[in-house]
């Protein structure tokens, strides 16, 4: 009899105690907005500020809705204009040219290499040919690209760098946490990244002016005095009449779930490392299958896994994909022709007129990601890697192969 996985991809551990007993506070005593404070009361969202830009060594830290609003009000805060060309990931999801978007600037986007970071090379180009100046770098699934190499190219371009650690958050590259490297570090505390507040976001730097506008782009009402991880009220008032509200700003609600979490992150990155590297372990021989190199210098969370099959047809993958998932392994192909359960088809942001990318197209069609969620136990991952090995033995070894749309550019 074959082995099927019966667990979940996409349960995620329950809210630490500290977490819930630190919302229920919040909600008995009803002070959700972040500046509904009693006298002498430091609001959560403060704290948490606080809290995580000492985490990151950052000088300022302000919560956001969403890591996708934390995205657009970076790229306020650079003061890109309508129609602005702004560089960007080809392999990455699809809030991140969605950022860009909003703010109606333009989407440049860059090849991606077999090690799933960005083309360097092909970022010169690009800079070059759009004459940008901003680039909103995502390290998509984890995957850091050489930053000491990425911030000497992009000052010698004269590029402003954002990065987006919605996958890197507790990360680092040569002792650096991700987010540190460049103008502005933006993170997601969404269900499925490293802290869990359902939606949410941060941005961190150490730009007092950045920091100002941001904190005005997101709502401030006046009230920045209130903030702790934030520049002192004169650099405000040079800005003050000039930044928009943009609404978005985090309620203390969520901050109360999130201050324990930024204490377990680094355990956190301990145990998504043991289930990563035990899924290496597994997989390593199997056949078809190529795992992606990990730089010595990459302290990655290991949240999630992917893995090449270099040169199989689509009907291949497509067979392999679907007898994975008969035995309960939930594999995403990021080659499918159609988006299914989230969009990182670059080809599919058709607000961003993408140019055929043949690179990235070639590393996409044959690139499978799973989650990683820390319910999974090492036992588990060992069983989810002998089902991915056994399926992608039975795929090569099909003669008769199922039709499937071609994954081609659209
Ligand atoms: C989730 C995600 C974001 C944005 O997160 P939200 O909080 O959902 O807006 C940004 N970039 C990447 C790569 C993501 O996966």
């Amino acid at each position: 009899m074959t082995e099927r996985f019966t667990g979940s991809f996409t349960q995620q551990e329950p809210i630490p105690e500290a977490g819930i007993e630190a919302a229920l506070a919040v909600l008995r005593h009803g002070r959700l907005h972040r500046y509904n404070t009693a006298p002498g009361e430091i609001a959560e969202t403060a704290l948490l500020e606080e809290e995580f830009a000492a985490y990151l060594g950052a000088k300022y830290c302000l919560g956001l809705a969403s890591g996708g609003a934390a995205m657009a009000c970076a790229l306020r805060a650079l003061q890109v204009k309508p129609g602005e060309p702004v560089l960007s990931n080809a392999f990455t999801l699809a809030p991140v040219p969605g950022a860009i978007a909003s703010l109606g600037a333009r989407p440049v986007l860059v090849e991606v290499t077999e090690d799933l970071t960005i083309d360097l090379a092909h970022l010169e180009a690009q800079a070059k040919a759009s004459g940008a100046r901003v680039l909103l770098l995502s390290h998509m699934r984890g995957h850091v690209c050489d930053m000491e190499a990425l911030m000497a190219l992009c000052d010698r371009l004269g590029v402003q760098v954002i990065e987006d650690c919605a996958h890197t958050m507790g990360a680092r590259w040569k002792g650096v946490p991700s987010g540190r490297h460049g103008a502005i570090g933006c993170y997601s505390t969404q269900t499925y990244k490293h802290m869990n507040s359902g939606e949410g976001g941060f941005l961190v730097t150490d730009d007092a002016e950045l920091a100002a506008r941001a904190v005005l782009l997101s709502g401030s009402y006046m009230l920045y005095a209130r903030h702790r991880a934030a520049p002192p009220p004169e650099v405000f008032e040079r800005l003050r009449l000039e930044v928009p509200n943009v609404s978005s700003r985090m309620d203390n609600l969520r901050a109360a779930i999130l201050r324990p979490q930024v204490a377990m992150l680094d355990e956190r990155r301990a145990r998504w490392r043991a289930l990563y590297e035990g899924m290496e372990r597994g997989l390593a021989g199997a056949p078809g299958v190529r795992l992606i190199p990990r730089p010595q210098h990459e302290d990655y969370m290991g949240s999630s896994f992917q893995f090449l099959l270099p040169g199989w047809e689509a009907a291949r993958v497509a067979g392999f994909v679907a007898g994975a998932a008969a035995r309960g392994v939930e594999l995403k192909w990021f080659g499918a022709a159609e988006p299914a359960g989230f969009t990182s088809r670059y080809a599919h942001w058709h607000y961003a007129a993408p140019e055929p990318l043949p690179q990235t197209d070639r590393v996409l069609a044959g690139l499978i990601d799973m989650r990683l969620p820390l319910t999974f136990a090492t036992d588990d991952v060992d069983q989810i890697a002998r089902i991915i090995a056994e399926e992608a033995a039975r795929a090569l070894a099909a003669k008769a192969l199922a039709p499937v749309a071609a994954p081609v550019a659209d």
